[in-house]
């Protein structure tokens, strides 16, 4: 049996023209369809709000005071520290600092050659430069737009140069006691956490957007939440969201964003949010507030499928035996040598050949669970028994081995032994926070949504 599903849209609450669109789908292009149409969401109208959060703050001091252990949290480096590039601030108050200073941005066509001769050197003291050890391999290529800053004394001497290789790395040329040295010197990051929220009138993607969000935290997110709203299908008109990121800056310039820090969601009346947290193992995830997992414990499809060719049924005819025969799984179609993820972490307990289902991989996952993969092309490289995987992993890739009338991934999902459909089977959360844990995440939780939640306030009031 194929499940259809229906969706139609009625957009109650646009103005002038109503948008419609009904669109016919099997649940296997759920997925990729959720983005395809955030996509071309975009000539919908909009409405959303957007402010930065200057993490220094004092309730962000507040917070920093609160959770001196806590996890991987963006916390601003102190402003001495992003002092500490001398670099640049020499280079940018030539006039003031150091008159031998000359710099220079990097245009289309221009050599180094041109730069040094700009600088009034010789070009025997390029060759000089190039000669020092890991020098060349910086110089060799340069780009419009890097900046190069050159030192020479009154006398025309060469003394120090400074070449922006990137926005984190500068590769710094100097004379010290007559010969020249060289160094790689790497710009500290500054981290603060930025704040973005937004009323959803037609698209997710176009609110995002207007919330100054980029499309790699809008994606980040869809996949926040993606357990629990389907973001192709379940986004109505008046959904809101509000989201603490980090942000990365370099010399006070904004150089990236980092990671969702803590989300909101309100998808239809209903209200979601996320924390980021790092275990004591070093393994980041979102929680819930209560410190539960927003994760499942399995990913209900390992394989990226083209259709399902057999489902769950204890009464089967064999397609290839073409007798009864129970199918205790399902069989998901797809082209060979298509990857095959593991549904849930945990262990190996079996990798080879397995009579009618070829070469064929069985996970356990705790006491009760375990996951079996069949008919497979090949296993994923030094995939052996007794690892440990995580969810999500390649662990193979499908292939027709064994009793299989075409390639297509057999798979199975035991509980306590018993088989179940896995399709339907009830999937269990993946693990929360407990013991000490806990108590350190439920403060750091609840000081991360007062933070959000007040910039939500500051921007709504500022809007109003
Ligand atoms: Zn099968």
């Amino acid at each position: 049996m194929q499940r259809h599903i229906k969706v139609k849209t009625d957009y109650k609450h646009s103005r002038g023209k109503q948008p419609y669109f009904a669109i016919n789908i099997s649940t296997k292009w759920a997925l990729p369809l959720a983005f395809t149409i955030l996509a071309f969401a975009l000539i919908w109208r909009f409405s959303s709000w957007e402010q930065s959060y200057d993490a220094t703050q004092d309730e962000q001091q507040e917070w920093v005071d609160e959770n001196q252990v806590t996890l991987d949290v963006a916390l601003p480096e102190s402003e001495e520290e992003t002092l500490l590039i001398q670099p640049t601030t020499i280079a940018e108050n030539t006039a003031s600092l150091s008159k031998e200073w000359q710099s220079f941005t990097i245009k289309a066509g221009d050599n180094l050659a041109y730069y040094f001769q700009e600088a009034g050197l010789d070009s025997k003291v390029l060759q000089e430069v190039l000669s020092i050890k890991n020098v060349s391999q910086h110089l060799k290529k340069i780009y419009p737009g890097q900046t190069l800053r050159i030192q020479a004394d009154s006398n025309q001497e060469f003394q120090a140069l400074q070449f922006d290789v990137d926005p984190l790395t500068t590769l710094i040329v100097e004379r010290q006691n007559g010969t020249l040295i060289s160094h790689i010197e790497d710009k500290p990051i500054e981290k603060r956490v930025a704040f973005g929220g937004g009323r959803i009138q037609d698209s997710f993607f176009v609110a995002g957007k207007h919330a100054k969000l980029d499309d790699a935290l809008i994606m980040e997110l869809a996949k926040v939440f993606a357990y629990d709203i389907d973001f192709a299908l379940d986004i109505k008109p008046n959904d809101y969201f509000k989201v603490l990121f980090e942000e990365y800056f370099v010399n006070g310039v904004k150089v990236g964003n980092g990671p969702i820090v803590a989300a909101e969601f309100v998808n239809n009346g209903n209200q979601y949010r996320a924390i980021r947290y790092t275990d004591s193992n070093g393994e980041t995830s979102y929680y819930s507030p209560s410190g539960k997992s927003l994760k499942k414990a399995f990913i209900r499809t390992p394989v990226q499928y083209t259709r399902i060719s057999s489902h769950f049924n204890l009464h089967r005819r064999h397609p290839v035996l073409h007798k009864i025969r129970a199918h205790k799984g399902v069989d998901y179609a797809a082209p060979t040598g298509t990857p095959v993820k593991a549904a849930g972490s945990g262990k190996v307990v079996f990798v080879g050949k397995k009579g009618g289902y070829g070469n064929a991989i069985i996970l356990q996952h705790g006491s009760k669970y375990t996951t079996l993969y069949g008919h497979l092309s090949k296993f994923s490289k030094s995939l052996k028994k007794g690892n440990t995987i995580k969810q999500g992993q390649i662990i193979g890739y499908v292939g027709s081995t064994g009793l299989a009338s075409g390639p297509h991934l057999h798979f199975e999902f035991r509980i306590d032994g018993v088989h179940h459909d896995p399709l339907k089977v009830a999937l269990p959360q993946a693990d929360g926070i407990s013991g000490k844990a806990k108590t350190q995440f439920l403060a750091y939780s609840n000081n991360l949504l007062r933070m959000m939640d007040h910039q939500a306030k500051v921007v709504v009031a500022a809007n109003d």
